[in-house]
């Protein structure tokens, strides 16, 4: 296919693509889409399908969420996860390195093979033994080639596999539960007092059963991004199904409880509705735990939780201080 043809066809696919989510065609939007169809951001691609799985429609507010979120590749990673991602790039390279030696190195044997070839043609010697040595070298080449490329694919997929492994949740993006396990031990390291918020989704199950597993999924993953953007930049993760822990390092309750609230007010005035029938969901709310400590990381996490089933106990949609 031409430049140009090619050219048209990406513009065409980006241009249904809009159409397919009902965006508006501005240039924020067209960049958007552009980088979708042609995959040259990969994080980007993955976190589109995530959530347009089950025929979903994309909102303006993920479309814009995600450009801030993916443009620079690697600010959606964790800083921990870095180092294990870092550990396997440097591994993955060299591995990468020593597969097209291999490769450039038979192909320069060729070449030789090939100035040699010449000389002896030019003396007028075996020309049709010559001609099938080359060509069953360039055929070894090549599966070699072919090799080294099938090879590279892997890498980046596991490259991929190990970005989203290592310590982050893949459906929300956020820590997962060893991630701020170890946060937690190392602000504890570092801070006179850490305060620790367990939120918990009320009645999650009845969203799931209600409207399906899809749905459910882009509940949780839009009640992440709300923790995540009202309490930044204190650290968030998905501790396990419909639970996240915030961590405030020197920070007494009191004004965690501040914090926790608002993001709580937020989701309950959030209008949640399916995407295909625009059917509302009726309000998604959460309960949430807090306590502090000064001593004992585990504890505090104890405390957590035993504060926010006070919370669930008492009638939900509400934050209750373990000290309180
Ligand atoms: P409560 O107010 O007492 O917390 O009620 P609940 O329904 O939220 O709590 P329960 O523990 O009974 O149910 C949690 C549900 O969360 C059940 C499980 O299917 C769902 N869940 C856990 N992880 C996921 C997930 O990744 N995706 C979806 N869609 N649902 C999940
Ligand atoms: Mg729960
Ligand atoms: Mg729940």
């Amino acid at each position: 296919m031409g430049k140009q043809s090619s050219n048209r066809k990406i513009a065409e696919e980006v241009i249904r693509f809009l159409d397919k989510h009902m965006l508006d065609p501005t240039p924020a939007n067209y960049a958007f889409a552009f980088l979708y169809i042609t995959e040259s951001n990969g994080l980007l691609r993955k976190l589109v399908n995530d959530i347009t799985d089950g025929g979903v429609r994309l909102t303006q507010g993920e479309v814009d969420d995600m450009m801030t979120n993916t443009t620079d590749d690697t600010a959606a990673i964790p800083s921990d996860a870095m180092d294990d991602i870092q550990k396997q790039l440097r591994h993955q390279a060299l591995t990468f390195t020593e597969l097209t030696t291999t490769a450039l190195s038979d192909a320069s044997t060729f070449n030789r093979d090939l100035a040699e070839g010449m000389e002896q043609i030019a003396a007028g010697f075996d020309f049709a033994g010559v001609i099938s040595a080359m060509r069953q070298k360039t055929a070894e080449v090549e599966r070699k080639l072919a090799e080294t490329k099938k090879e590279t694919e892997k890498l980046r997929l596991d490259l991929d596999a190990a970005r989203n492994d290592a310590s982050r949740d893949a459906l929300t993006s956020l820590s997962n539960r060893r991630a701020m396990d170890e946060k937690i031990e190392e602000a504890f390291r570092k801070s006179a007092r850490i305060t620790i918020a367990f939120c918990d989704i009320d009645h999650f199950k009845s969203v799931n059963d209600r409207f399906g597993h899809a749905v459910g999924d882009r509940v949780l993953k839009a009640v992440a991004d709300i923790l995540q953007t009202g309490l930044a930049p204190y650290p968030v993760a998905r501790f396990g199904g419909e639970e996240f822990v915030a961590l405030f390092p020197d920070m007494a309750e009191a004004e965690a409880f501040g914090l926790i609230e608002q993001a709580r007010i937020t989701v309950g005035e959030k209008s949640f509705r399916v995407r295909d029938t625009d059917a509302p969901l009726g309000q998604v709310t959460f309960s949430a735990g807090i306590a502090s400590t000064t001593s004992d990381p585990q504890q505090a996490l104890q405390d957590a939780d035993k504060a926010l089933y006070e919370a669930k106990n008492s009638g939900r949609n509400r934050t209750i201080c373990s000290a309180a």
